[in-house]
Parts: structure tokens; sequence; C-alpha cells
């Protein structure tokens, strides 16, 4: 629908700003031409596409536009774009559950790349949708997943508010029970202070290495904990203050985090000055894009009471990763950290973004579903999914009218969660896919913010 945003209209000491649909995009007007927006005058007015430059014009005239430190509220909830859309549909749920605070402007490296994107597009994106629908209570930019400092100083750079420094390439894997005496050099500082020792985390949690356990703990994390200090001390921490909410992410190894070894990271970030915002572990189980978790239930449910004992004890939040579509662990995770959690989505608004196109344009599903089928293989080279792809449906036995179906089906889901980026790059499908999403706009923003609603109504159960 074309015409001014309501709720985007601003009073100015010399004007007013807002934000308008010109049908096939939307635009700054801006009647104070004292902000720094850049545009073309129209009658007494500017109007200023959404480009890089006026986004920091944007964020230096309307602070609340500008993103902000959030993990030190309760509960807190990452909910990564990739198309740079669907944060109105976002700010919809976000205003259904006030007690959720955002973190709208989300990606790691390795979505950026695969969607040709920039830290500075993400944010612009955010900062004109937040505008756009009036959203001021604050939002959050996470630099995900974050793996070197360069990468820390891009984020910084951009003006983002968390850094989630990714330590797996400092996690050494392949340690066993067997291996790990001969593996191991001494470590006479981590010696004394953990060898043979028992803690009491509190709550009824108690932790102990003996040497076995010590050793292993030692080998594979005590060199992601020196990395997390040194980059926390050289890019976080300042004599005003941390520059940005940190999170320390051990969640890509290739075993899950006991809660021995977690207290071990806790207990040493701790003892290093490191201030960290949120910890997250890997957990038992599987934490799978965009399905349910996989996993014994009850198990789960005794290792995140540890872990949230030892981030309480620590002073930090529990941060859960890949937490797309885990209603079945979602109650638990909000009793067990009492309502002090962080929880990242990514992908599923892409997929209810691909649904809408399954609903509404079936042609171009089934273009879609095709190409992704074709890529498929590529694209599992940087997800773990345990996908089985003869599970999914074969397009020609199903009508136009069941197509949305499959999207309740998790190896359907899967395929296309993790083929987003070779679909976003075919410029024929990215097309056709970006107009269709415009034109449903609406429908787009109600199936976004429906399928998030269930998220945080889960999480606020427990
Ligand atoms: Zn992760």
């Amino acid at each position: 629908m074309k015409g001014i945003y309501p709720d985007s209209v601003r009073e100015t000491a010399n004007g007013s700003v807002m934000m308008a649909n010109l049908g096939d995009r939307d635009a700054l007007i801006a009647t104070d031409k004292t902000l720094g927006f850049a545009g073309k005058a129209v009658g007494d007015r500017l109007e200023c596409e959404l480009t890089h430059e006026n986004a920091v014009a944007l964020r230096a005239a309307f602070a609340f536009t500008a993103p902000v430190r959030v993990l030190t509220r309760e509960r807190t909830l990452g909910v990564g774009d990739r198309l740079g859309i669907a944060t109105p549909g976002h700010i919809r749920a976000f205003r259904a559950f006030p007690g959720v605070s955002p973190v709208f402007a989300q990606q790691s490296i390795r979505e950026l790349t695969l969607t040709n994107r920039t830290f500075d597009d993400v944010l612009d994106a955010a900062s004109f949708s937040v505008f756009r629908e009036g959203f001021t209570e604050g939002f959050g930019a996470d630099g995900d997943h974050l793996k070197t400092p360069k990468e820390v100083d891009y984020a910084l750079n951009c003006g983002y508010t968390m850094i989630t420094l990714d330590c797996s390439e400092h996690i050494r894997s392949g340690v066993t029970d067997e291996n790990c005496a001969a593996l191991y050099e001494p470590e006479p500082e981590l010696e004394k202070l953990y060898l043979d020792r028992t803690f009491e985390v509190g709550e009824g949690v108690r932790v102990s290495f003996d040497e076995r356990a010590f050793r292993k703990t030692a080998l594979v994390y005590a060199d992601a904990v020196r990395f997390a200090a040194r980059i926390y001390h050289e890019k976080i921490a300042s004599p005003s203050g941390d520059r940005a909410d940190f999170e320390m992410s051990i969640d890509e190894t290739a075993t899950p985090t006991t809660p021995a070894e977690h207290f071990f990271v806790a207990s040493e970030l701790d003892r290093l000055g490191v201030h960290a915002a949120s910890v997250a572990p890997r957990f038992c189980g599987e934490f799978q894009k965009g399905i349910d978790y996989i996993g014994d239930l009850s198990q789960f449910e005794e290792e995140l009471k540890a872990h949230a004992a030892i981030a309480r004890r620590f002073g930090y939040k529990l941060s859960i990763h890949s937490g797309s579509d885990k209603f079945s662990v979602f109650p638990l995770i909000g009793k067990e950290t009492r309502g002090r959690f962080h929880v990242k989505t990514a992908g599923t608004n892409w997929l209810q973004a691909v649904l809408l196109i399954a609903e509404r344009d079936p042609k171009l599903y089934r273009e879609v579903h095709a190409f992704a089928l074709k890529s498929f293989p590529e694209a599992r080279k940087y997800y773990h999914v345990t996908t089985d792809l003869a599970k999914v449906p074969d397009l020609s036995d199903l009508s136009d009218a069941q197509l949305p179906k499959l999207f309740e089906q998790n190896d359907a889901r899967q395929l296309i969660h993790i083929t987003y980026g070779l679909i976003l790059n075919e410029p024929r499908l990215r097309e056709r896919l970006y107009a269709a999403w415009r034109r449903d706009a609406d429908a787009l923003d109600a199936l976004v913010a429906t399928h998030i609603e269930r998220h945080m109504k889960a999480l606020l159960e427990g």
C-alpha cells in the first residue's frame, strides 16, 4: 500500500521525518533539512533513498534507531534476518511480548558471505525498520560467531553492540579418556587451581576434577579461554566500560560441554578478568537448524539445571544457539534460567518467507524447491544437519494446495533452511522472491510474527 507509514512520523526541531512506501521501494521523507539526509528535493521536502549514508544520519537524529546493549536485560532473543525484510514482523512479536528484548541485527560472517551482505547492510535494514514501525524500546546488534580479531573489529567499527566470539578453532578436538595423559603438557597454574578439587557451584550442583577430568578439560578448553580473554581485553574492555556485550561461544564443537567443563570455562573467564554477558555451551542432544530438539529430554533438563546454576553463579546469561523451532525445550530453558536467557534464532524467518511463497505463488515455490534440491549437496558443507532427502515428498505428487504442508516436515524444512544462500544468489529467483515478499508484505509480517510469538510463548511458559 503506497503512502506514509503512520508509525514512522517524527516531529523534529525544524520539521519532520517519516518513511513512505513509494510502491517499488520505501524512502525517507524529510522536511527537516538540517539532519544530514541526502536525497532529491520534491516540493518542500527531501525524498531520501534507504542508503547507508541516510541510515547513519537516521541513527544520529533518532537514538532509538541505533543499537544498544540489551544483554543486561532479563530475556533477550536474537532474531537474525537474512533477508533484510523480517524486522517489521519481528517487531510485531516483540510488541506482543514486551518482557522479551530483541537483537534484530544478528548475522555471522558465514551468513554475510552466503547472502553477499555486509554488517552495515544488516544493521541499516534493522534501523530503517525500527524507524518505520516506531519501535522505541531499543534493540541489540550482534556480530555473531566472529572468529578473529579482524572480524571483531569489523563488527565493532560498524557499531555492533554485541560480540559473539566463536572460540571453536581454539577448542581441541579428539581428546579422549585414553589419549589425554599422553597429550597433556603441564599447566602448573591450572593444576594448582583445579586438580583434585571439588567445587560447590550452589543449588546442589557440584563439579570435581580428578586427574583425568582435569587434563581433558585443560587440553580442550584452556586455549579457548585464553583466546577469549585476549580478545576481550584487547577489543571489548575499556576504562569507561565494555564497548559491547561480550559472549563466548563454545557451541560449535564435536562434543557437548559437560557442566564441569562449563564451570572451568566460567571460572577461568572470571579469574582472567573477563566480564561475559553470556556464554553459549554446546548442549547435549542436537540443535539442528529449523527443527525441534533431537535428544533425551530428561538428560537435557538435568544438564541445563547445572549449566544455568553455573551461569548464575558467575553472573552471566546462558545463551542458546540454533534456537529456531526448539519448542520442546523452550519451557525448560525459561524455567531453569529463571527467565534470564539469551536465545538465538536465525533462519526461521526465511522459512516463513518461503512458506508465504508456497501459499501465494506455487509456481515460484516449485522452482525454488527444485533449485534447493540441486543445491543441497553444496549447502550441506556449511551446516550440520541429518536431512534425508528421500523423505522429502516428490513435488509432482503434490497439488498446489498441499505445498505449504511441506513446512511441517523436518527434511523439507531443512532442505529450504540451509540452501538460502544459493537460492538468494540466483538472480532470477532472488528478484521474483523479493517482489513477491514486497507485494504481500503484510502477510509476510504476520507469518514471521506468529512464528516468533510461538517461540516467546514457550520460553515464558517455564
Ligand atoms: Zn552457535
